[in-house]
């Protein structure tokens, strides 16, 4: 058995969209799952809309989701000192020929052929010719063969047959020396040693082109798997209407690059019922036998739901890790260490469904100029006697142990000597501590807050206490 090798071949001409991703997140499984290699590749040869800043997204966008490749990435813009000898070697074989033929003349071509009903092509005018010298202005085409099918066996959808007569001589060299996609693929999937080609349906049709030149070059020819298109919830093929496209996106909106990896995975992939699952698992349940053939629709509230599901089974010391660099951006204050944000974090844990949802929800941690909600103040603190908040006050200022359980006996005591329920007290000090009428629990919080941060807070917000009863 040769080594398994995969590939993903980004053309980098914007960022990394969520297509893409899928894309390379199969490849890197497929590597993974057989013990084979990932390889990495710029298709960078079109000039004009390979980017240096769309390059570094792609791989921005590969490292957030801890796609690792093992060889690469290779540029092709790099490699053109590759591609002569092969163009050579069709010449001298005769699978492809020297063409002078103008861009007017095959437009020409092009129309005639339409107007007398059949498929508009180059008609082949140069095929026969043995006066065209390597100095004059030409391009190579590939010969196609007259007659006969191509088959396409593909590890998604099966057997794939074309008629070889859809396919006109197509250019494999261009007249300025360049290559063009179709040659190129095949030159340097043969050369990394690609065994599987895992890519979108939209090269479907560029496959039995792509096999026609294996053949010609004496080449072995890799397994093709073509995934599915993604479509919108509407059905139609996803673009920026149905929200945030690019990848980088959702790790600016807070996602989790493993559930981000999961959500993918799914899109297309089955294993059993089985919705969540970690990296670990992907990797040893992924094969292309459970792709299917028709097409996953991005449903952006299923990624939310399984970023919630990875969300909330972080160690609470990953999660704080993870939060850390978003209230750094915000330029919060860090009132504790690392372990003190975990217990922070580990108090919302199972309340938000992004990262960012989730520090934006404990803003009351970090900074101490509280902001109140004004319908919160009204509903809970203004209605609460001041005699209440200053006596719970005077209680937990006397707490030596400031931890959960002991926090919850003050209130229990204060809560008995006032003859009150829970809520009565719990909601105005929560407005009290946060601005706000949500949070976690008001003890776990509380100690979270700390002894002095709690007993300020209480004071500060006893002259907004108004209550009578
Ligand atoms: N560069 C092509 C693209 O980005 C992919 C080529 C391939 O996978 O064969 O669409």
């Amino acid at each position: 058995m040769p080594e398994i090798r995969t590939r993903f071949a980004p053309s980098p001409s914007g960022f990394l969209h969520i297509g893409g991703a899928r894309t390379a997140l199969f490849n890197y499984l497929l590597a993974r799952n057989l013990g084979g290699k990932f390889v990495l590749r710029i298709e960078d040869t079109d000039r004009e809309r390979s980017t240096p800043e769309s390059i570094q997204a792609i791989l921005d966008s590969m490292e957030w989701l801890e796609l690792a490749w093992d060889e690469g990435p290779f540029y092709q813009s790099e490699r053109s000192a590759e591609y002569q000898p092969y163009v050579q070697r069709m010449l001298d074989s005769g699978a492809a020929y020297r063409c002078t033929c103008t861009p007017e003349q095959v437009d020409a071509m092009r129309k005639e052929a339409k107007a007398a009903g059949r498929r508009p092509g180059y008609n082949g005018s140069c095929r026969n010719r043995t006066d065209i010298a390597a100095t004059d202005p030409h391009v190579v085409r590939f010969r196609t063969p007259d007659d006969g099918q191509t088959g396409v066996k593909d590890l998604i959808r099966g057997g794939v047959l074309f008629e070889n007569t859809e396919f006109d001589d197509f250019v494999i060299c261009r007249t300025d020396g360049t290559p063009t996609y179709n040659f190129v693929v095949v030159v340097d999937d043969a050369e990394m040693r690609i065994t599987h080609v895992v890519r979108g349906e939209d090269h479907l049709s560029n496959t039995p082109k792509q096999i026609l030149m294996y053949h010609a070059l004496d080449l072995s020819v890799p397994e093709f798997a073509h995934v599915p298109l993604i479509l919108g919830t509407d059905g139609s093929r996803l673009s920026k209407r149905h929200g945030a496209t690019g990848v980088t996106a959702y790790r600016d909106m807070g996602y989790l690059p493993d559930a981000m990896n999961n959500y993918l995975a799914r899109l297309g992939w089955s294993h059993g019922d089985q919705e969540i699952f970690s990296r670990a698992e992907l990797i040893e349940h992924f094969s292309l036998d459970h792709v299917g053939s028709s097409a996953g629709v991005f449903d952006p509230e299923k990624l939310e739901w399984v970023n919630f599901q990875h969300l909330k089974e972080l160690p609470s010391s990953t999660l704080a890790s993870e939060v850390k660099p978003l209230i750094e951006e915000r330029q919060w204050p860090l009132p504790g260490d690392d372990g003190w944000l975990a217990k922070a974090v580990a108090t919302v844990q199972e309340r938000a469904k992004t990262l960012v949802e989730l520090v934006n929800s404990i803003k009351y941690y970090f900074v101490d100029e509280i902001e109140f909600d004004p319908k919160a103040v009204a509903k809970h603190l203004a209605k609460a006697r001041p005699a209440l908040l200053t006596d719970l006050a005077d209680q937990l200022a006397g707490v030596e142990d400031w931890s959960e359980p002991n926090i919850e006996d003050v209130f229990q005591y204060v809560l008995t000597k006032h003859e009150l329920k829970l809520g009565k007290l719990a909601q105005p000090v929560r407005v009290a501590l946060t601005g706000g009428s949500v949070s976690p629990g008001i003890f776990e919080m509380a100690a979270v807050l700390g002894k002095d941060r709690v007993l300020a807070r209480l004071q500060a917000a006893i002259p907004l206490a108004e209550g009578t009863d």
